[in-house]
């Protein structure tokens, strides 16, 4: 009987961003993509959120290999922590290895990984399977598209995909070769891309953005030109980089991934810049500010980015003024719109001309949007689909597009983090699920739970309240205290007050319990927190943290 495969969800499914999914058969592991998520406001001090990669560390001796789709962060930035627990091949592009190897280097981790470049069309022998890549557009070059030869048939990941017929490098999503899978052997699974799976009509070809660049660039003909964007996003910067050529433009990539990912993509043949039409930073102050076109990072508002800095006006290199206009060819990520607003309003405040995508056409997305959704769909004709990469409601909006263009309701299946799918003679069914908990990256891995960011919550939104008692539980006296000590609950000169408050009632219920004759270190500091509890949400309509101490002598 052919061996089922496995699939178990570890990131990704209910979230944009930490992708990554186990697939399995007869025993062995293949991890596909591994990414971590940025952590927004409701997850103070946290710096990067991965997949649940216990689950892998617990099958460590089963794993086989990685494969990366593509060089986002939301695919491949996870990683270096997998790799700190266990030594494996990467599967990847030449140009997502390029990023991948970078990152392994600033990780001290390049000896724990053998990279394999993969082509176009390649079939390689990863494990148990028989993989096939296919080439995919999107906002990075060089991704693919995975088929999975299986005994279960064939199971096609999407990765994140568009459908542009015009892309920059004429390097088109494979349909025809979906197509001719779907007729022989046959689908059986398809993952698909759901990022923008409530959003009706097509996405913009890449090929349009270059004209509107053109056109801002000669409208800004007396001005000094700034383009933020993402550093991956080559074919954008290849757009850049022929209006500047158009323009009689010089272009300077400000930012250390900017200069980098310029570097490699040049290095590997996906960008054409003439050596003449390329400077460093550090020639600035030589050319004209008029024939400048600079490149940099920080479309995101990233705190370390160069955009940001020239926004505060801390940039070692440019001092931007009313002489500069300041292009985001981009859109902000959902959890980013503060910062990019913060970015925004500080450039206006040094008198430079801002565009962004909500003024003039400066960006198109990198995901399929429900056309290309339906496209895809109707070329791969799955017998079963999971829609993968979104949040819950991407997910099903997703599902709901597959159940309106015809398939059946049993064969589509919603699923989450954490939870496991058995693709066997009998169909797709639910295993179970294996947890798939957020992973805190502050420092160091692993060290960083619920509780410690809930108390983090609490510490900010209310501050804290530590009242020290010293009691004598043999002769159930008070001995000293209570004294109370506060951060981040009331200003001066209130703070007297209320911290006196705070003594007389935790003195009085302290008092009456030893009375009582209750003896007990932990009943104590109950009775301390529920009184100082009490009292200062009672004055103060406040519920910052009580720490109750009390020590014995
Ligand atoms: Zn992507
Ligand atoms: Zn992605």
């Amino acid at each position: 009987m052919p061996e089922p495969v496995i699939i178990t969800f570890l990131g990704g499914l209910g979230e944009i961003g930490r992708n990554c999914a186990a697939i399995e058969t007869k025993g062995r592991v293949v991890v596909l993509d591994c990414g971590q998520m940025f952590a927004g406001d409701d997850l103070p001090g946290v710096d990067a959120v991965l997949p649940d990669l216990d689950w892998l560390i617990h099958n460590a001796d089963r794993v086989e290999a990685v494969i990366a789709t593509h060089a986002h962060e939301d695919h491949i930035g996870a990683l270096p922590y997998l790799l700190r627990h266990m030594s494996l091949p990467v599967y990847g592009s030449v140009f997502t290895l390029g990023m991948i190897e970078h990152k392994l280097r600033e990780a001290g981790l390049n000896g724990r990984a053998v990279l394999h470049p993969i082509s176009d069309g390649d079939r390689r022998k990863i494990g148990p399977f028989d993989c096939e890549f296919l080439p995919v557009t999107h906002s990075i070059p060089s991704g693919n598209i995975t088929a999975f030869h299986t005994d279960q048939g064939v199971i096609l990941h999407s990765s994140d995909f568009k459908l542009d017929l015009t892309p920059i490098d004429g390097r088109r999503t494979d349909l025809s070769r979906i197509g001719a899978l779907a007729h022989d052997p046959g689908i059986r699974l398809m993952l698909a891309d759901s990022t923008n799976a409530d959003s009706p009509g097509a996405s913009r070809s890449e090929k349009e953005i270059g004209g509107v660049l053109t056109a801002l660039l000669r409208a800004n003909d007396q001005r000094r030109v700034i383009v933020a964007s993402f550093a991956s996003h080559i074919h954008r910067l290849q757009q850049v980089a022929d209006a500047a050529l158009m323009t009689d433009r010089i272009v300077v990539p400000v930012g250390l991934s900017m200069r980098r990912n310029i570097k490699l993509a040049r290095k590997v043949g996906i960008l054409r810049i003439p050596d003449h039409a390329l400077r460093d930073v550090e020639e600035v102050g030589d050319i004209d500010p008029r024939r400048l076109c600079i490149v940099c990072t920080g479309s995101q508002g990233e705190p370390r980015a160069a955009l940001t800095q020239m926004a505060r006006g801390e940039s070692r290199w440019l001092k931007l003024g009313d002489n500069d206009t300041v292009v985001f060819s981009s859109h902000p990520i959902p959890g980013n719109e503060t910062a990019v607003a913060a970015v925004r309003n500080g450039l206006a405040r040094l008198g430079a001309r801002v565009v962004h995508s909500g003024i003039v056409d400066v960006h198109t997305s990198g995901h399929g949007k429900q056309q290309e959704l339906g496209t895809l769909h109707s070329v791969a004709v799955p017998e079963f689909f999971v829609p993968v990469h979104g949040e819950y409601a991407h997910l099903v909006a997703h599902r709901d597009l597959a159940l309106e263009m015809g398939m059946d309701r049993d064969h589509v299946v919603v699923a989450e983090d954490g939870d496991q799918l058995e693709l066997s003679d009998t169909g797709l069914e639910h295993l179970g699920s294996v947890g798939g908990d957020h992973l805190y990256v502050d420092g160091t891995v692993g060290d960083l739970g619920n509780e410690v960011l809930g108390d983090r919550r609490v510490l900010g939104a209310d501050g804290f309240v530590a009242v020290i008692v010293h009691v004598d539980t043999e002769r159930c006296e008070l001995l000293a205290g209570p004294d109370v000590v506060s951060r981040g609950w009331v200003e001066h000169p209130a703070l007297g007050a209320h911290e006196t408050a705070v003594v007389d009632t935790v003195e009085a219920a302290v008092m009456k319990a030893l009375d009582d004759r209750v003896a007990d270190l932990a009943r104590l500091s109950q009775i301390v927190r529920r009184s100082a509890g009490g009292i200062v949400a009672e004055r103060t309509r406040r519920r910052p943290m009580i720490v109750p101490i009390v020590r014995e002598g």
